[in-house]
């Protein structure tokens, strides 16, 4: 079975419960999903690239297909970059 790969620590791991969503976060133009296996590696992927100084993005939220609300992430939406 396929399965995540942390954006951090790249360790594998399956269910997904916690990841970085370029749709709350105004620099990006293109929507972009990092996995991450817990807590400690959003806290630490965060700290090392400074996202408490990006900027969030405003309402309204740009649309599409691409930025579609996330309630669960699924291995196959990562399939295309691996
Ligand atoms: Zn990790």
């Amino acid at each position: 079975m396929t399965n995540f790969v942390c954006a951090e620590c790249k360790k594998q791991f399956e269910n997904c419960l916690y990841w970085f969503d370029s749709l709350y976060f105004e620099k990006f133009e293109k929507r972009e999903i990092k996995p991450f296996c817990g807590p400690k590696c959003v806290k630490e992927w965060h700290e090392r690239n400074n996202v408490k100084d990006w900027a969030p993005r405003k309402a309204p939220y740009p649309k599409g297909p691409e930025w579609q609300m996330i309630t669960h992430l699924h291995p196959a939406m990562f399939q295309s970059k691996n």
